[in-house]
Protein backbone atom coordinates (compact mmCIF):
# COMPACT_ATOMS: atom_id res chain seq x y z
CA UNK A 1 0.00 0.00 0.00
CA UNK A 2 1.21 3.41 -0.42
CA UNK A 3 0.99 7.11 0.12
CA UNK A 4 1.69 9.76 -2.10
CA UNK A 5 5.51 9.65 -1.60
CA UNK A 6 5.78 6.06 -0.91
CA UNK A 7 3.84 5.69 -4.43
CA UNK A 8 6.73 8.07 -6.24
CA UNK A 9 9.36 6.49 -4.56
CA UNK A 10 8.25 3.14 -5.92
CA UNK A 11 7.78 5.02 -9.28
CA UNK A 12 9.62 2.57 -11.83
CA UNK A 13 7.68 -0.44 -10.43
CA UNK A 14 4.55 1.02 -11.08
CA UNK A 15 5.65 2.50 -14.10
CA UNK A 16 6.94 -1.17 -15.79
CA UNK A 17 3.36 -2.64 -14.37
CA UNK A 18 1.24 -0.17 -15.71
CA UNK A 19 3.25 -0.47 -19.10
CA UNK A 20 3.36 -3.92 -19.13
CA UNK A 21 -0.17 -4.21 -18.82
CA UNK A 22 -1.02 -1.93 -21.06
CA UNK A 23 1.02 -3.78 -24.09
CA UNK A 24 -0.71 -6.78 -23.49
CA UNK A 25 -4.47 -5.38 -22.76
CA UNK A 26 -4.87 -2.00 -24.76
CA UNK A 27 -7.96 -2.37 -26.99
CA UNK A 28 -7.52 -1.91 -30.24
CA UNK A 29 -8.45 1.59 -31.70
CA UNK A 30 -7.61 3.46 -34.66
CA UNK A 31 -5.63 6.44 -33.21
CA UNK A 32 -3.50 3.73 -31.57
CA UNK A 33 -3.35 0.88 -34.22
CA UNK A 34 -1.94 3.35 -37.11
CA UNK A 35 -1.31 6.63 -34.89
CA UNK A 36 -0.71 9.71 -36.78
CA UNK A 37 -0.73 13.49 -34.94
CA UNK A 38 -4.33 14.16 -37.21
CA UNK A 39 -5.82 11.05 -35.89
CA UNK A 40 -4.49 11.92 -32.23
CA UNK A 41 -5.99 15.13 -32.48
CA UNK A 42 -9.48 14.16 -34.11
CA UNK A 43 -9.69 11.24 -31.87
CA UNK A 44 -8.82 13.51 -28.74
CA UNK A 45 -11.28 16.31 -29.16
CA UNK A 46 -13.96 13.53 -30.07
CA UNK A 47 -13.63 12.33 -26.76
CA UNK A 48 -13.77 15.26 -25.05
CA UNK A 49 -17.14 14.78 -23.94
CA UNK A 50 -18.10 11.68 -25.82
CA UNK A 51 -17.21 7.71 -25.27
CA UNK A 52 -14.88 5.77 -27.30
CA UNK A 53 -17.71 3.24 -28.90
CA UNK A 54 -19.91 6.14 -30.16
CA UNK A 55 -16.79 8.22 -31.28
CA UNK A 56 -15.39 4.82 -33.57
CA UNK A 57 -18.00 5.41 -36.57
CA UNK A 58 -18.02 9.05 -36.44
CA UNK A 59 -14.09 8.72 -36.82
CA UNK A 60 -14.38 6.41 -39.58
CA UNK A 61 -16.30 8.82 -41.54
CA UNK A 62 -14.60 11.64 -40.70
CA UNK A 63 -11.37 10.12 -41.96
CA UNK A 64 -12.59 9.26 -45.25
CA UNK A 65 -14.45 12.85 -45.63
CA UNK A 66 -11.08 14.73 -43.82
CA UNK A 67 -7.90 12.66 -44.28
CA UNK A 68 -5.89 15.55 -43.18
CA UNK A 69 -5.38 18.89 -41.45
CA UNK A 70 -5.27 20.63 -45.34
CA UNK A 71 -8.09 19.06 -46.01
CA UNK A 72 -10.10 19.73 -42.98
CA UNK A 73 -8.87 23.37 -42.81
CA UNK A 74 -10.02 23.79 -46.86
CA UNK A 75 -13.03 21.86 -45.95
CA UNK A 76 -16.58 24.67 -45.58
CA UNK A 77 -17.88 25.00 -41.88
CA UNK A 78 -21.01 23.71 -43.26
CA UNK A 79 -20.00 20.18 -44.01
CA UNK A 80 -18.04 20.18 -40.83
CA UNK A 81 -20.52 20.72 -38.79
CA UNK A 82 -22.56 18.48 -41.17
CA UNK A 83 -20.12 15.61 -40.18
CA UNK A 84 -20.35 16.03 -36.75
CA UNK A 85 -23.74 15.69 -36.46
CA UNK A 86 -25.08 13.68 -33.45
CA UNK A 87 -21.98 14.00 -31.70
CA UNK A 88 -23.23 16.87 -29.62
CA UNK A 89 -21.28 19.87 -28.34
CA UNK A 90 -20.96 21.21 -31.49
CA UNK A 91 -17.75 24.11 -30.12
CA UNK A 92 -15.46 20.79 -30.26
CA UNK A 93 -15.90 20.69 -34.10
CA UNK A 94 -15.36 24.41 -34.74
CA UNK A 95 -12.37 24.76 -32.82
CA UNK A 96 -10.90 21.72 -34.58
CA UNK A 97 -11.67 23.18 -38.03
CA UNK A 98 -10.13 26.53 -36.84
CA UNK A 99 -7.41 24.64 -35.38
CA UNK A 100 -6.52 22.76 -38.67
CA UNK A 101 -6.68 25.85 -40.71
CA UNK A 102 -3.95 27.02 -38.41
CA UNK A 103 -1.84 23.70 -38.51
CA UNK A 104 -2.42 23.77 -41.86
CA UNK A 105 -1.19 27.71 -42.43
CA UNK A 106 2.36 27.06 -40.07
CA UNK A 107 5.68 25.37 -41.73
CA UNK A 108 4.95 22.56 -39.13
CA UNK A 109 3.22 21.79 -36.33
CA UNK A 110 3.89 23.09 -32.55
CA UNK A 111 5.49 20.18 -30.42
CA UNK A 112 5.31 21.79 -26.87
CA UNK A 113 2.24 21.98 -24.82
CA UNK A 114 2.27 25.47 -24.47
CA UNK A 115 1.71 26.38 -28.03
CA UNK A 116 -0.54 24.14 -28.65
CA UNK A 117 -2.53 25.84 -25.83
CA UNK A 118 -2.68 28.48 -28.46
CA UNK A 119 -4.90 26.83 -30.47
CA UNK A 120 -8.77 26.77 -30.80
CA UNK A 121 -10.11 24.13 -28.14
CA UNK A 122 -7.20 22.67 -26.42
CA UNK A 123 -7.00 22.87 -22.60
CA UNK A 124 -3.87 21.37 -20.28
CA UNK A 125 -5.77 17.62 -20.64
CA UNK A 126 -5.74 17.80 -24.58
CA UNK A 127 -2.23 19.67 -25.23
CA UNK A 128 -0.94 17.18 -22.43
CA UNK A 129 -2.03 14.13 -24.48
CA UNK A 130 -1.39 15.44 -28.02
CA UNK A 131 2.30 16.27 -27.35
CA UNK A 132 3.12 13.28 -25.18
CA UNK A 133 1.68 10.58 -27.75
CA UNK A 134 2.62 12.41 -30.75
CA UNK A 135 6.11 13.90 -29.78
CA UNK A 136 7.30 11.96 -27.13
CA UNK A 137 7.21 15.33 -24.76
CA UNK A 138 7.00 14.25 -20.87
CA UNK A 139 3.96 16.05 -19.96
CA UNK A 140 1.46 14.38 -17.97
CA UNK A 141 -2.42 13.85 -18.75
CA UNK A 142 -4.99 14.96 -15.92
CA UNK A 143 -8.37 14.01 -16.41
CA UNK A 144 -11.12 12.58 -14.74
CA UNK A 145 -10.25 8.82 -15.20
CA UNK A 146 -6.48 10.07 -14.03
CA UNK A 147 -7.86 11.70 -11.08
CA UNK A 148 -9.98 8.29 -9.93
CA UNK A 149 -6.70 6.25 -10.32
CA UNK A 150 -5.01 8.18 -8.13
CA UNK A 151 -7.28 9.22 -5.67
CA UNK A 152 -7.56 5.14 -5.03
CA UNK A 153 -3.88 4.82 -5.08
CA UNK A 154 -3.41 7.56 -2.29
CA UNK A 155 -6.94 7.30 -0.85
CA UNK A 156 -7.31 10.68 -0.65
CA UNK A 157 -10.16 11.91 1.09
CA UNK A 158 -9.63 15.62 0.33
CA UNK A 159 -12.82 17.24 -0.63
CA UNK A 160 -12.68 18.32 -4.49
CA UNK A 161 -16.04 21.05 -5.48
CA UNK A 162 -15.25 19.76 -9.13
CA UNK A 163 -13.33 17.62 -11.10
CA UNK A 164 -11.05 20.36 -12.30
CA UNK A 165 -9.70 21.21 -8.80
CA UNK A 166 -9.27 17.70 -8.74
CA UNK A 167 -7.30 17.80 -11.60
CA UNK A 168 -5.40 20.59 -10.51
CA UNK A 169 -4.53 19.10 -7.17
CA UNK A 170 -3.44 15.86 -8.89
CA UNK A 171 -1.52 17.19 -11.53
CA UNK A 172 1.94 17.11 -9.46
CA UNK A 173 1.37 13.68 -8.62
CA UNK A 174 0.58 12.74 -11.96
CA UNK A 175 3.98 14.37 -13.18
CA UNK A 176 5.45 12.54 -10.61
CA UNK A 177 4.82 9.60 -11.58
CA UNK A 178 5.03 9.79 -15.25
CA UNK A 179 6.89 7.87 -17.32
CA UNK A 180 9.47 10.06 -18.26
CA UNK A 181 11.07 7.85 -21.07
CA UNK A 182 7.54 7.07 -22.74
CA UNK A 183 5.07 9.50 -21.59
CA UNK A 184 2.65 8.91 -24.74
CA UNK A 185 2.01 4.99 -23.88
CA UNK A 186 2.02 6.10 -20.15
CA UNK A 187 -0.85 8.64 -20.43
CA UNK A 188 -2.73 6.33 -22.81
CA UNK A 189 -2.17 3.37 -20.08
CA UNK A 190 -3.39 5.40 -17.20
CA UNK A 191 -6.21 6.58 -19.68
CA UNK A 192 -7.10 2.57 -20.24
CA UNK A 193 -6.73 1.92 -17.14
CA UNK A 194 -9.25 4.26 -15.99
CA UNK A 195 -11.71 3.27 -18.92
CA UNK A 196 -11.29 -0.55 -18.75
CA UNK A 197 -10.53 -1.34 -14.85
CA UNK A 198 -10.80 1.33 -12.46
CA UNK A 199 -14.39 2.16 -13.44
CA UNK A 200 -16.25 4.95 -11.32
CA UNK A 201 -18.63 2.20 -9.88
CA UNK A 202 -17.38 -1.58 -9.42
CA UNK A 203 -14.10 -1.16 -10.04
CA UNK A 204 -12.55 -4.46 -11.08
CA UNK A 205 -9.42 -4.15 -8.57
CA UNK A 206 -9.19 -8.19 -8.49
CA UNK A 207 -7.74 -8.23 -11.93
CA UNK A 208 -6.47 -4.82 -11.51
CA UNK A 209 -2.42 -4.54 -12.17
CA UNK A 210 -1.49 -1.95 -10.20
CA UNK A 211 -3.51 -3.24 -6.76
CA UNK A 212 -0.44 -3.62 -5.13
CA UNK A 213 -0.06 -0.19 -4.32
CA UNK A 214 -3.33 1.01 -4.32
CA UNK A 215 -4.50 1.72 -0.58
CA UNK A 216 -8.63 1.84 -1.88
CA UNK A 217 -8.04 -0.82 -3.88
CA UNK A 218 -6.35 -3.21 -0.75
CA UNK A 219 -8.86 -1.36 1.60
CA UNK A 220 -11.51 -2.51 -0.10
CA UNK A 221 -13.77 1.04 -0.25
CA UNK A 222 -12.46 2.62 -4.00
CA UNK A 223 -15.62 4.14 -4.62
CA UNK A 224 -15.23 6.84 -1.79
CA UNK A 225 -12.77 8.11 -3.99
CA UNK A 226 -11.96 10.81 -5.26
CA UNK A 227 -14.45 13.12 -3.10
CA UNK A 228 -16.21 15.33 -5.06
CA UNK A 229 -19.25 17.40 -4.30
CA UNK A 230 -22.25 15.82 -5.61
CA UNK A 231 -23.72 18.12 -8.77
CA UNK A 232 -25.90 20.51 -8.00
CA UNK A 233 -29.13 20.13 -11.12
CA UNK A 234 -30.80 23.25 -12.33
CA UNK A 235 -34.40 22.06 -13.80
CA UNK A 236 -35.15 24.02 -16.74
CA UNK A 237 -38.15 23.59 -18.92
CA UNK A 238 -38.57 24.20 -22.91
CA UNK A 239 -41.48 24.26 -25.05
CA UNK A 240 -40.94 23.73 -28.71
CA UNK A 241 -43.23 23.76 -31.25
CA UNK A 242 -43.92 21.05 -34.34
CA UNK A 243 -45.11 23.92 -37.24
CA UNK A 244 -45.64 21.85 -40.31
CA UNK A 245 -47.65 22.45 -43.46
CA UNK A 246 -47.93 21.08 -46.74
CA UNK A 247 -44.72 18.54 -45.62
CA UNK A 248 -42.87 21.61 -44.94
CA UNK A 249 -41.53 22.12 -41.23
CA UNK A 250 -40.81 25.18 -39.34
CA UNK A 251 -37.12 25.09 -38.21
CA UNK A 252 -35.22 27.77 -36.40
CA UNK A 253 -31.61 28.46 -37.92
CA UNK A 254 -29.17 29.61 -35.15
CA UNK A 255 -26.96 32.74 -36.94
CA UNK A 256 -23.50 32.12 -38.01
CA UNK A 257 -21.74 34.05 -35.19
CA UNK A 258 -24.03 32.64 -32.15
CA UNK A 259 -21.86 30.96 -29.45
CA UNK A 260 -23.44 27.96 -29.47
CA UNK A 261 -25.57 25.94 -32.48
CA UNK A 262 -24.15 28.25 -35.16
CA UNK A 263 -25.24 27.16 -38.43
CA UNK A 264 -27.44 24.44 -36.92
CA UNK A 265 -31.39 23.66 -37.31
CA UNK A 266 -33.61 23.20 -34.51
CA UNK A 267 -37.41 23.01 -33.72
CA UNK A 268 -38.41 26.25 -32.54
CA UNK A 269 -38.90 27.20 -29.07
CA UNK A 270 -42.00 29.10 -28.71
CA UNK A 271 -40.33 32.40 -28.38
CA UNK A 272 -38.69 31.72 -31.42
CA UNK A 273 -42.01 30.67 -33.51
CA UNK A 274 -43.53 33.94 -32.16
CA UNK A 275 -45.77 32.45 -29.29
CA UNK A 276 -46.08 32.51 -25.67
CA UNK A 277 -45.02 29.08 -24.01
CA UNK A 278 -48.90 29.26 -23.17
CA UNK A 279 -50.08 29.29 -26.63
CA UNK A 280 -48.04 26.35 -27.61
CA UNK A 281 -48.58 23.98 -24.75
CA UNK A 282 -52.13 24.10 -25.40
CA UNK A 283 -51.56 22.24 -28.67
CA UNK A 284 -51.20 18.17 -29.14
CA UNK A 285 -48.31 17.17 -27.37
CA UNK A 286 -46.23 15.54 -29.73
CA UNK A 287 -43.21 14.15 -27.51
CA UNK A 288 -41.39 15.13 -24.21
CA UNK A 289 -37.78 14.77 -23.65
CA UNK A 290 -35.46 14.99 -21.01
CA UNK A 291 -31.78 15.38 -21.22
CA UNK A 292 -28.67 16.78 -19.44
CA UNK A 293 -26.49 19.25 -20.25
CA UNK A 294 -23.44 20.17 -17.76
CA UNK A 295 -25.56 21.56 -15.12
CA UNK A 296 -28.93 21.43 -16.20
CA UNK A 297 -31.18 18.53 -16.55
CA UNK A 298 -33.64 19.77 -19.42
CA UNK A 299 -37.45 19.07 -19.95
CA UNK A 300 -38.28 19.81 -23.44
CA UNK A 301 -42.10 19.41 -24.61
CA UNK A 302 -42.63 19.47 -27.85
CA UNK A 303 -46.70 20.32 -29.20
CA UNK A 304 -47.73 20.64 -32.68
CA UNK A 305 -48.84 24.84 -33.17
CA UNK A 306 -49.43 27.40 -35.74
CA UNK A 307 -47.62 29.04 -38.03
CA UNK A 308 -46.16 32.26 -37.06
CA UNK A 309 -48.48 34.91 -38.09
CA UNK A 310 -47.08 38.28 -40.87
CA UNK A 311 -43.95 37.80 -42.11
CA UNK A 312 -41.36 34.79 -41.11
CA UNK A 313 -38.85 36.19 -39.17
CA UNK A 314 -34.88 35.59 -41.04
CA UNK A 315 -33.84 32.55 -38.23
CA UNK A 316 -37.13 30.51 -39.46
CA UNK A 317 -37.25 28.39 -42.34
CA UNK A 318 -39.64 26.06 -43.74
CA UNK A 319 -37.92 22.56 -44.83
CA UNK A 320 -38.93 19.91 -46.84
CA UNK A 321 -40.06 16.64 -44.61
CA UNK A 322 -37.98 15.20 -47.52
CA UNK A 323 -34.83 17.09 -47.39
CA UNK A 324 -34.81 16.49 -43.33
CA UNK A 325 -31.41 14.48 -43.94
CA UNK A 326 -29.39 16.77 -46.03
CA UNK A 327 -29.65 20.00 -43.65
CA UNK A 328 -27.80 19.92 -40.07
CA UNK A 329 -29.50 19.82 -36.97
CA UNK A 330 -28.49 19.12 -33.42
CA UNK A 331 -28.09 15.62 -32.60
CA UNK A 332 -31.61 15.32 -30.26
CA UNK A 333 -33.86 16.97 -32.52
CA UNK A 334 -32.51 15.03 -35.21
CA UNK A 335 -33.53 12.14 -33.12
CA UNK A 336 -37.06 13.75 -32.19
CA UNK A 337 -37.65 14.10 -35.28
CA UNK A 338 -36.69 10.90 -36.83
CA UNK A 339 -39.10 9.44 -34.53
CA UNK A 340 -42.16 11.13 -34.85
CA UNK A 341 -41.64 10.72 -38.10
CA UNK A 342 -41.35 6.96 -38.08
CA UNK A 343 -44.23 6.81 -35.91
CA UNK A 344 -46.37 7.97 -38.91
CA UNK A 345 -44.92 5.41 -41.10
CA UNK A 346 -45.78 2.82 -38.32
CA UNK A 347 -49.20 4.51 -37.89
CA UNK A 348 -49.93 4.32 -42.09
CA UNK A 349 -48.82 0.62 -42.04
CA UNK A 350 -51.09 -0.34 -39.46
S1 LIG B 1 -6.91 -1.52 -7.36
FE1 LIG B 1 -9.00 -0.94 -7.80
S2 LIG B 1 -9.18 1.15 -7.06
FE2 LIG B 1 -7.01 0.69 -7.20
S3 LIG B 1 -6.41 1.47 -9.21
FE3 LIG B 1 -6.91 -0.70 -9.43
S4 LIG B 1 -9.07 -0.78 -10.02
FE4 LIG B 1 -8.65 1.28 -9.23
Amino acid sequence: MASSAQLVAAKADFQRTLLAWYRAHARSLPWRDAPSLYKTVVSEFMLQQTQVKTVLPYLARWLAQFPDFAALAAAPEAQVLKSWEGLGYYSRARNLHRLAQAIAAQPEPPRLPAAWRELPGVGPYTAAAITSISFSHPAACVDGNVVRILARLTADATPFRDSASAARAFTPLAEALLATDNPGDHNQAMMELGATVCFRQKPLCLSCPVRGCCIAGQRGDPEDFPQLAAKKMEQVAVTRAWIEREGLLLLHLTPAGARRFANMHELPTAAQAGWSDDDVARGKLIAKKKRGITRYQITESIHAADAPRGKLPADLAWVPLTEITTITLSGPHRRWISEELSKRRRQMVI
